[in-house]
């Protein structure tokens, strides 16, 4: 059965090809994974003032909106920016072709810092060009193959790819 292409999706899109696939065919291992367990710990501990984990057609899910129609998203690191940055653009876009206009955020509790996102018509482009190429890797028989890289190591996926 097609999904709709989810926020996580796009993130992972960027991260690994690999992960994106095993993801969207559902063989979740992130529970066990130690990474997960402090994003979880910093979402839970952060920002208790605000509402938090808003769901949008089970595609989009928002850690909060603070006033003036900032969404934020958390993040325990800036290590993957350039992910962060697409998933939260691809919010933004998707609240925009449903005639929302808002803007975004992307919190680094641990860092102290955050990062202002736009979207500009060059990033809507490349996100429909972007979610073609999910669709496409998605619906492949077999995983992309597997290329070594640093990430690999806190992957909640690396059993897998390491047998
Ligand atoms: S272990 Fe590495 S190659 Fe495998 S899914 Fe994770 S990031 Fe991708």
């Amino acid at each position: 059965m097609k999904k709709d292409i989810t926020g996580m999706m796009v993130y992972y899109y960027v991260v690994c090809k690999r992960k994106l696939w095993y993801f969207y065919h559902e063989i979740q291992m992130e529970q066990s994974n130690e990474n997960v367990a402090i994003g979880k710990v910093i979402d839970e501990e952060t920002y208790r003032r605000d509402d938090k984990h808003i769901n949008i057609d089970n595609v989009i899910n928002i850690d909060f909106i603070r006033s003036k129609g900032i969404l934020h998203e958390v993040k325990k690191s800036n290590k993957i920016e350039e992910a962060s940055i697409l998933q939260v653009k691809y919010y933004l876009y998707y609240l925009k072709e449903r005639d929302v206009l808002v803007k975004a955020k992307i919190d680094y509790p641990l860092l102290k810092e955050c990062v202002d996102v736009e979207l500009s018509e060059e990033d809507e482009r490349h996100i429909r060009l972007v979610l073609q190429e999910i669709e496409q890797i998605v619906n492949e028989s077999v995983p992309p193959v597997m290329k070594k890289q640093r990430i690999c190591r806190s992957c909640a996926y690396h059993d897998l790819c390491y047998i």
